[in-house]
């Protein structure tokens, strides 16, 4: 082990780097460079709760990245190691990430120092509240302007506190429930927002599949079947993303690393089997069918087809960049690799499908729960049953052909079975996501492939993204 620790750049600072990187193929006017770097503003606020007999002081952030459009869109982080750098960085990648799924939004990132785990819920809900409160009255949380959502630490429990806050402050705001998106169902939610994020990471996957000259690329051939995946935190975007892999692309689940150590199996492991041995014992230790790996990072540096990191930022760095044996590295979480890392990894041939598409899937259903609440009804109720009716008309045809054919042709009772419904929410929630996770590929692909100085998916995503929020500031006048 070496003795000197070597210096990686910042969250931020690598970001950054990426960034230049990209814009150095670009050509943008003078000054505009700069302006869509830098972070607009970011408000830190202090504020103290009661809590068990005394008052504690929290720290919390909310960065605005780009307002190029508004209102501008990011989670809230729940964790003790969030800090003004880290929240920089994860707005900025929110800028590009909403201009490459064409959200209509600028970028935003919020986040509070606080272990979750060290307090009950009625003292998070306190918490939690509070954080909401001081943020509203700046319009820094508001359906308008800026518009939270579930990020590392928070779910649905805290973005229905959050909503009901800014409801109390702003009782007649028709809108208000759109102030925050990945709210449950029942509190202006909508179906498939939590699968949502490990949902874009098996579809980007799929559509990466789908070309034998991006496969070939990673050294890969065939479909996902069978393929060999190692996935990093089974929170909720490695959970969904491990499980839909495995259960319905035939996946095989090698190895899933997590805060106490990793299991790895050869012939699978089975993710839901896992899940909730995490949560009756606290961790993967123990879990039967596996070996226990201790020292979980070094599964990271396992043999394997796919890497999906899907839980910290600068998990894969220049420490251990240059031992990571994957073809092809799907990056679920926010920033897991850092700048300096893409570099080895680059020069290795190995292939990254980049944070700011891959884990877009997200706030992609974000931006359609955002465009229910405001319009006030859920996604299918009106076409539905017209829907429905013209199938059946179709089905009504084909019976009558099935009876005049008699034995010739038979129709299909399962294609009756599958025709007929017309379509619910959740269908065309996982229909608009697959749509923009292909759509927003295609347009980063076009730039891999089509740009002889263009190696790498990541920086054809900077640039298609610089290059959407680049026109609508020269659109904006600016
Ligand atoms: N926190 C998620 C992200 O990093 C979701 C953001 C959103 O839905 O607004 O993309």
């Amino acid at each position: 082990m070496s003795t000197t620790p070597i210096k990686e750049p910042t969250f931020r600072e690598s970001v950054d780097l990426m960034y230049n990187r990209a814009v150095a193929l670009m050509d943008l006017p003078p000054g505009l460079e700069e302006k869509i770097r830098v972070c607009n503003a970011t408000y830190t606020v202090r504020f103290g709760v009661r809590l068990r007999g005394q008052i504690q002081t929290f720290v919390g952030y909310r960065s605005v990245h780009s307002e190029h459009m508004e209102p501008v869109k990011g989670g809230i982080r729940f964790a003790t190691a969030v800090n003004q750098d880290e929240v920089e960085a994860l707005a900025a990648l929110m800028t590009y990430k909403c201009a490459l799924v064409e959200a209509p939004f600028g970028g935003s990132k919020g986040g509070l120092c606080v272990d979750p785990r060290q307090y009950d819920d009625h003292e998070m809900e306190m918490i939690t509240r509070r954080f909401a409160y001081e943020l509203i009255k700046r319009d820094l949380i508001n359906p308008s302007q800026n518009v939270p959502a579930p990020d590392m630490g928070t779910g649905e429990r805290e973005m229905a506190w959050i909503a009901d806050q800014f409801g109390r402050m702003n009782t007649t705001d028709i809108n208000a429930k759109a102030c925050v998106t990945g709210k449950p169902l029942n509190g202006g939610g909508i179906a498939g927002r939590v699968e949502a994020t490990g949902r874009g990471v098996q579809y980007a996957l799929r559509e990466f599949f789908r070309s034998d000259e991006d496969k070939a690329a990673a050294g890969l051939t065939g479909s996902l079947d069978g393929k060999r995946i190692i996935v990093q935190g089974l929170g909720n975007v490695g959970y969904h993303a491990a499980k839909f892999l495995r259960e319905e692309d035939g996946a095989t689940i090698t190895g899933i690393i997590e805060r106490d150590g990793a299991l790895f199996s050869e012939t699978g492991l089975d993710v839901e089997a896992v899940r909730n041995w995490i949560v009756q014992n606290g961790g993967v230790k123990g879990f039967p069918d596996a070996t226990y790996v201790a020292d979980g990072g070094k599964v990271l540096e396992e043999d394997c087809d796919i890497l999906v990191p899907a839980a910290l930022e600068g998990v894969i760095n220049l420490e251990n960049a240059d031992r990571i044996k994957t073809k092809l590295i799907i990056e679920a979480a926010n920033g897991p690799v850092t700048a300096g890392a893409d570099d080895i990894l680059r020069a290795k041939g190995i292939v990254i499908i980049p944070d700011m598409y891959a884990n877009a899937g997200g706030v992609t259903v974000s931006y359609f729960e955002w465009v229910k609440n405001l319009s006030h009804i859920r996604f299918g109720r009106m076409q539905r049953r017209q829907e429905e009716a013209r199938h059946q008309l179709v089905v009504n045809e084909l019976e009558r052909l099935d009876a005049v054919l008699g034995d010739k042709w038979n129709l299909d009772p399962k294609f009756k079975e599958k025709f007929l419904p017309g379509a619910d929410e959740l269908e065309l929630v996982r229909s608009g996501l697959d749509d923009t996770m292909r759509v927003a590929y295609q347009s980063m692909r076009e730039v891999w492939h089509g740009r002889s100085d263009v190696t790498d998916l990541r920086t054809a995503a900077y640039i298609v993204a610089i290059d959407r929020v680049a026109k609508s500031y020269r659109a904006k006048g600016l």
